[in-house]
């Protein structure tokens, strides 16, 4: 089964498809119409997207037989190996030694069908399902198993014997074939619903095989190679050891291959859960619909359909989409560079500038100083008249500005401060910041001068006017050494 994949994510497995746009989309890319709804919309054309199915999310258990294999490999899962391998030394004791096998076939089973039923539920690594299989000891799954089986015995074994009658007689074999063919959907049966009356219905094992359709063959054939591996261990290795260790190496190997066995059939439920109607626990997609709704996560999932629109050359739907956002998210840096990114490249003179005003205090709040001075500078060769809204953030500016040596701009920003922001109690660090802009940057010193002595009449208290008279000296230190 080939794969479908996301158009805009190659690597991501699709799970919805657009009838409209034509595209199989990933979960990251559809969002439901309104949260918590069940309809899925298409990030380009708006309509709603069709399910895919999980079984194309979900890898098919063809793909992971060696994860099966390695399963067993960890430290509760052989605790359980080779503890059964070892207590099965007890059935070669009189009396209790029978009695002893059949508690280790139980056990093994009921291990192996508590694997099943956590595989089931999503959980597939040793990690997630070992120590919680290991404590699932009150389930009673493996003895419905063996119920059905037994009942299943008497029926084709007991009751033609009983009548007398061969042509009975054979149609009990054919049915033996049968009910063989049928022990995985039973124990899935079993499985899914734990409960006897429901697993001995034989149309439930048909549900099942028809819902796993053509690979229920897969499965079977795998079950049976599976189900000869420890028979045909043993059989090999049997002539170079001692007899006595015959059964507990057969009973250890029997342990692991079940285990393996069962893992699998649990992972086919969970991999064709949708179609047998079976929750699950863990959804098997990394990016599932129902993110917690974090500031990080709203943020990339806004970014994730822009991404998507201008892939698609929708500039003006991504524009809209940004502008919005950024409404709700005014602080959101990412939401603004992606947007200004998208103004420069659509060369939006009149929103550049206009989106400055809000670009800028998140820069700052992000100290992003170099893309302040670059957005700035932008904003103000396409409209001189620009400046931010509050009167500190064009003193930042110009501070940073000056500190990079630009200091022609650091003077264009501050330039009429005190018309852009009348009455406003930065006038006097502003002036203070021209006139050294002027006389560091520039050496226009006599110029500086004239606007300190300005300054300083207006504003001759507080903090400001005591530097600007430092810098005065400086100035005069200055115009006193230029020589006439
Ligand atoms: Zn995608
Ligand atoms: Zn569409």
């Amino acid at each position: 089964m080939a794969k479908i994949y996301c158009k805009y994510h190659p690597k991501d497995p699709a799970r919805k498809y657009c009838p409209h746009c034509n595209s199989n989309l990933c979960s990251k890319c559809i969002k439901p119409e309104t949260a918590g709804s069940n309809r899925y919309l298409c990030p380009v054309c708006k309509n709603e997207v069709n399910d895919l199915g999980m079984e194309n999310v979900i890898t098919p258990f063809w793909e992971r037989i060696p994860q099966f294999f390695k399963y067993p490999f960890n430290f509760d899962s052989m605790v359980y190996v080779i503890g059964l391998s070892l207590i099965s030394f007890l059935t070669y004791l009189p009396i209790v030694g029978f009695a002893v096998y059949i508690a280790i076939v139980f056990a093994m089973y009921r291990y192996g069908f508590a694997l099943l039923q956590f595989t089931a539920r999503g959980y597939v690594t040793p990690e997630e399902t070992a120590g919680g299989a290991r404590l699932n000891t009150s389930s009673n799954m493996h003895i419905i198993f063996f119920g059905i089986t037994l009942l299943f015995g008497l029926l084709v074994g007991v009751v033609p014997a009983w009548l007398q009658s061969p042509s009975l007689a054979m149609l009990s074999i054919i049915a033996i074939v049968i009910f063989v063919l049928l022990i995985p959907a039973i124990i899935m049966t079993i499985g899914v619903t734990e409960s006897f009356s429901q697993s001995i219905n034989p149309l439930a094992w048909f549900v099942i095989v028809k819902s796993i359709g053509i690979h229920y063959l897969t499965l079977l054939f795998f079950l049976m190679i599976l189900n000869g591996g420890s028979s045909a261990a043993i059989f090999l290795i049997s002539p170079f050891i001692n007899p006595m260790v015959i059964l507990p190496l057969f009973v250890l190997f029997n342990t692991y291959f079940l285990m393996v066995m069962f893992l699998m059939m649990g992972y086919v439920i969970y991999q064709y859960h949708e179609r047998l109607g079976v929750t699950v626990d863990k959804d098997a997609d990394e990016d599932s619909f129902s993110q917690p709704q974090t500031a990080e996560n709203i943020t990339d999932s806004i970014l994730h359909e822009v991404s998507i629109l201008i892939q698609e050359g929708m500039f003006d739907d991504a524009k809209a989409k940004l502008k919005q956002a950024l409404i709700r998210h005014s602080m959101e840096l990412k939401l603004h560079d992606q947007y200004h990114k998208l103004l420069v490249k659509t060369n939006d003179k009149a929103e550049l500038v206009a989106h400055a005003k809000g670009y800028i205090p998140a820069l700052i709040a992000n100290n992003q100083f170099n893309q302040l001075i670059e957005s700035a500078e932008q904003a103000l060769q396409k409209d001189k008249n620009f400046r931010p809204e509050k009167s500190i953030h064009a003193i930042t500016i110009a501070e940073h500005a000056f500190t990079s040596g630009k200091h022609k701009f650091a003077l264009q920003i501050l330039d009429k401060f005190d018309q852009f922001y009348p009455m406003d109690a930065n006038i006097p660090k502003a002036g203070l910041l021209m006139c050294k802009a002027l006389c560091d940057g520039l050496g226009e010193d006599a110029k500086a001068k004239k606007i300190l002595q300005a300054m300083l009449g207006k504003y001759p208290d507080g903090e400001v006017a005591d530097q600007m008279r430092e810098y005065m000296k400086f100035i005069d230190s200055l115009l006193e050494t230029v020589p006439e």
